[in-house]
């Protein structure tokens, strides 16, 4: 007894879609069929729970077997199964959510036809995926609340056959005649290769909960009566292997997994040789479920920096995978990072698209960053040296993380930077420096340079180190474009040794200054004059000690941030306002001073000289090397006595 049937209109137009679907990812038809086997399983075992008709001690599992000669390849489990109505309703319709979703997405869309056939290559829409590899699909069915068994035919075009059989098993079969190659070579012949379809089953399906298992035709030793191996003889005998491994290591209590293990899994799982850094195993439930399994490599990938690189954690749901890198989940800061989250709440018929628009994926990426701070703040606590490790690695990411975004993760990455700082020998956190500041210490000071040596060496650090100031020494280029971004920590100011008022003398000594500026006008007027092109004032410094000049820029823009966004490519010509300062304590200054008093000509060399060489302390190239060389050579000539 059999009957054709024709499908709904939207079954017809997904068909269609999967039929067509000739661009990518294939071979997931074998997930979701086997995610569905999985399911009637679920279902089978929830209903035996409370129905004393169902058989409370079956041994589930879902069998898969290869028939080279009808190029078939079938999925068989023994779960619910369905009755007439339900095969109806389930296969000869879409009426499931996540279908429906997906229709109305699809609907919606202004997708070009090639980005649709993109969505349901990579994501599928359950059974109707088997169309992308079969000509023809066979489901034979028997429920347990029905006396016959049934067997859906359907070669995915108008209509589908429904045949009434007598039952032979309970569960369902699936049954895939697979297409011919035509263009592509082994194209639909691989889902006829045992090795092949186990190799899909343990990228794809490896944590369903049930055995899938698989006969294997394999050559054995032939063994004689008294069991013993004959030499040179085989033969041919099946095997049934199971082809996943059921247990996935994030599923088990935490407190159960030894970091051993989970060192290994990683090791295994990413081609790494070494264990990792860190690990962080987090299981939450509540509102939101969801296990992570999340590890810090110790040597940061070779291409992390590269634009190849692809950042993300694997994502699984109920343990069947979804998607290999999952950037959503991780944050750009966090590049580094490998593991994957396991969710029991999204759901796995779902395009990448619709996965990017989802609540819970957004609140489960929140929280996994959330985590992986706090256990990268318990590492600086309690780990220090592994902390540092883990810095000279990945601190400059982190510090990425705070400039990204105008700041916008400023509050919660704030204390995972380490620096060095002129007075110390060890790395230091900026509470650790507040905490360490001198009695009237106004502001966090720093400088950049390539060394601490460089910077010790710099004029304007003559009065910081009288005083005994620390000072945060910066030498990668986003320091200060971090730095910048923060402003200020626990109410103090950062101030660049290079930048304007840095509160170093008396208010006395202030007013002196001052005074002296006044006397000095007009001499501070001729040097403005002459370097008019290079400077916007010429001012006596209160900075310095020992040093004659030094160079500081106006608040905002600094030198270092001058030097990066100069290499940056098609950067504009942007120039931090310069400030030239003269020691008026120093003889050099008195030199110039009878200069200008016996308006010597040579006063013009020696304000260029002075502006020359504070450009050299600030490793700023100067403009004309060559003029800077014979001005010296005249100096040189001039001084020279023989
Ligand atoms: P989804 O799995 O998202 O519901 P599918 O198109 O994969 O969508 O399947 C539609 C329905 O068909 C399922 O919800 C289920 O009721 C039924 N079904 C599919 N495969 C099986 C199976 N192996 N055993 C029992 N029912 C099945």
């Amino acid at each position: 007894m059999s009957e054709i049937r024709e499908f709904k209109t939207e079954s017809k137009r997904l068909l269609e879609l999967m039929i067509n679907s000739i661009y990518t990812n294939k071979e997931i038809f074998l997930r979701e069929l086997i995610s569905n086997a999985s399911d009637a399983i679920d279902k089978y075992h929830y209903l035996s729970l409370t129905d004393d008709k169902l058989d409370r001690s079956r041994e589930y599992e879902i069998n898969i077997s290869i028939d080279k000669d009808s190029r078939t390849l079938s999925i068989k489990d023994n779960g619910i199964g369905m009755t007439k109505e339900e095969l109806i309703d389930s296969l000869g319709t879409i009426a499931k959510s996540g279908s429906l979703e997906f229709m109305e997405k699809m609907k919606d869309a202004e997708a070009s036809e090639q980005s649709k056939l993109e969505i349901i290559g990579q994501f599928g829409v359950g059974f109707y995926s088997a169309y992308m590899v079969a000509s023809k699909v066979e489901v034979t069915t028997k429920s347990p609340y029905s006396d016959k068994a049934y067997r859906f035919t359907s070669n995915g075009t108008d209509s589908y056959e429904i045949e009434e059989l007598e039952p032979t098993f309970e569960g369902s079969e699936v049954k895939l005649y697979l297409r011919k190659d035509e263009g592509e070579e082994n194209e639909y012949d691989r889902y006829l290769d045992q090795y092949e379809i186990s190799d899909l089953v343990k990228k794809y399906s490896d944590y369903i909960r049930y055995p899938i298992k698989m006969e294997f035709e394999v050559e054995k030793q032939k063994k004689d009566e008294e069991g013993n191996n004959i030499e040179n003889e085989y033969e041919k005998v099946l095997e049934v292997r199971t082809l996943n491994s059921m247990t996935p290591i994030w599923k088990k209590k935490k407190n159960e997994v030894t970091d051993e293990e989970l060192n290994n899994f990683y090791k295994q799982k990413y081609y790494d040789y070494q264990d990792p850094l860190a690990n962080i195993f987090i299981n939450i439930e509540g509102a939101l479920n969801y296990t992570a399994l999340i590890f810090i490599p110790k040597k940061a990938p070779y291409d992390l920096y590269s634009d190849k690189y692809e950042k993300g954690l694997q994502l699984y749901s109920k343990g069947v995978f979804i998607m290999d890198k999952c950037k959503d989940l991780v944050p750009d800061y966090l590049r580094f990072i490998r593991g994957l989250v396991d969710s029991n709440d999204l759901s796995l018929n779902i395009s990448r698209e619709l996965l990017q628009q989802s609540k819970e994926l957004a609140d489960i990426s929140k929280n996994v960053e959330k985590k992986i701070v706090s256990k990268l703040e318990s590492m600086l606590k309690n780990e220090r040296e592994l902390y540092k490790e883990f810095f000279n690695n990945y601190g400059i990411n982190i510090k990425y993380g705070i400039y990204d975004k105008y700041g916008l993760k400023k509050d919660l990455l704030k204390d995972l930077i380490l620096y060095h700082t002129v007075n110390q020998e060890d790395y230091v956190t900026l509470k650790e420096y507040v905490e360490s500041m001198k009695e009237g210490q106004e502001f966090i000071y720093y400088a950049s340079g390539k060394t601490k040596e460089a910077i010790l060496a710099l004029p304007q650090m003559d009065l910081i180190k009288k005083q005994g100031y620390d000072v945060l020494v910066l030498t990668d280029e986003v320091d200060e474009f971090m730095i910048n971004v923060m402003q200020e920590y626990e109410g103090k100011k950062f101030k660049s040794i290079n930048q304007g008022d840095l509160n170093l003398i008396s208010d006395e000594d202030k007013e002196k200054i001052k005074q002296q500026s006044e006397d000095k006008k007009s001499l501070l007027e001729k040097l403005k004059e002459i370097l008019a092109d290079d400077v916007k004032d010429v001012v006596l410094s209160e900075r310095l000690e020992t040093s004659p000049v030094c160079l500081v820029s106006e608040d905002g823009l600094s030198f270092e941030m001058e030097k990066v966004i100069s290499q940056m490519p098609n950067s504009k010509d942007i120039k931090a306002t310069r400030i030239l300062e003269i020691n008026p304590k120093h003889k050099l200054f008195e030199a110039i001073e009878n200069l200008y008093n016996d308006n010597d000509p040579m006063l013009e060399t020696y304000a260029k000289l002075l502006y020359d060489q504070a450009l050299l302390i600030e490793g700023i190239a100067i403009k004309d090397p060559v003029a800077f060389s014979n001005m010296m050579c005249e100096l040189m000539v001039k001084q020279a006595k023989y």
